[in-house]
């Protein structure tokens, strides 16, 4: 993977970052002008496919077919890397589901300086896609919603399973757990931290279950247990939550000044750029670019 450093000038200094090495530190006693702000978010996840082998009930992703193009993914990855994007999150769907997922890892690694992770159920994690996917990707956030009989019930899939494939996904790469809260699985979620730690997990991140359609979303009740649970955690597993839910909770530690779409922006499988992977409005993005996208998007929000 290239060894390039990657800069970025906003709101809350001069960000300097090497994906190689972590290397990654804000210097804040300079502010740029907003002239020399950098036009892309700091970080940014694109939906590859919407097609996925599982079916959680609280999944979001649009379940019409999507397949992102492979070549304005491409002049995508550039257009971002070159206007200050510090990390790409590719996810679906499912992106291991992806085709040219190979090709494209291999060609952000080298044609970008962007953080590359991907977040996945890891039951595709075969022996095959590691190998293709090892030495292109800097971090891989792997799903997984309560432990044993809670997880089975809601993936599907043997939760022993997930454990075996993990253990073989931390060969190429450091990972993290993502952890969808509900009702269901918070009484499982010290269980699953503890699991996290065992096999090796580099992050936990909390991930409140988001209102969809005709799922309303973590109620009140386990909302006010998981707030509990998070000012008592006591754990060395790094824990962190989800943007959307960083107001109130003391987990995050975001960026101040750089928020909304300077701190994120969602592409779907579509090509449509928006705030967030939850969000059904958005704006296509054309031959212009992303940029272009962007503050078109800005514009209709009213920002
Ligand atoms: S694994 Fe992810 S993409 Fe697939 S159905 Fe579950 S939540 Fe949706």
């Amino acid at each position: 993977m290239g060894n390039k450093f990657k800069f970025r000038a906003s709101p809350a200094g001069v960000h300097l970052f090497d994906r190689s090495t972590g290397f990654n530190v804000l210097i804040d006693e300079i502010r740029p002008s907003s002239l020399f702000w950098s036009k892309a978010p700091r970080q940014i996840s694109i939906a590859l496919t919407n097609a996925c082998d599982l079916s959680c009930h609280y999944c979001y992703a649009p379940k019409h077919y999507s397949v992102a193009n492979f070549e304005s993914l491409k002049k995508w990855l550039i257009e971002l890397d070159e206007n200050g994007c510090m990390g790409v999150g590719f996810g679906g769907g499912e992106p291991t589901l992806y085709p040219k997922l190979q090709e494209l890892l291999s060609f952000a690694a080298k044609e970008t300086r962007m953080a590359i992770t991907m977040t996945t159920h890891g039951h595709q994690l075969s022996d095959r896609i590691l190998s293709g996917i090892a030495g292109n990707i800097n971090f891989v956030r792997v799903s997984m919603d309560g432990v044993g009989e809670t997880y089975e019930s809601i993936r599907g899939r043997a939760f022993c399973d997930l454990l075996k494939r993990v253990e073989k996904l931390k060969q190429i790469t450091l990972f993290g757990i993502n952890y969808v809260v509900n009702s269901q699985t918070m009484k499982d979620l010290p269980k699953a931290v503890e699991i996290a730690s065992d096999i090796g997990a580099s992050e936990f991140l909390l991930l409140p279950e988001e209102p969809v359609k005709l799922m309303p979303g973590i109620d009140e009740g386990t909302m006010r247990i998981l707030i509990e649970w998070i000012e008592n955690y006591k754990g060395s597993l790094p824990m962190f939550i989800s943007e959307s839910r960083a107001g109130f909770l003391s987990t995050c530690d975001p960026l101040k000044s750089e928020t909304a779409l300077m701190a994120y922006a969602h592409i779907d499988a579509e090509g449509c750029i928006k705030i967030n992977s939850y969000e059904s409005q958005g704006v296509f993005i054309e031959k212009t670019g992303i940029v272009d996208a962007l503050q078109k998007l800005k514009f209709n929000l009213g920002k």
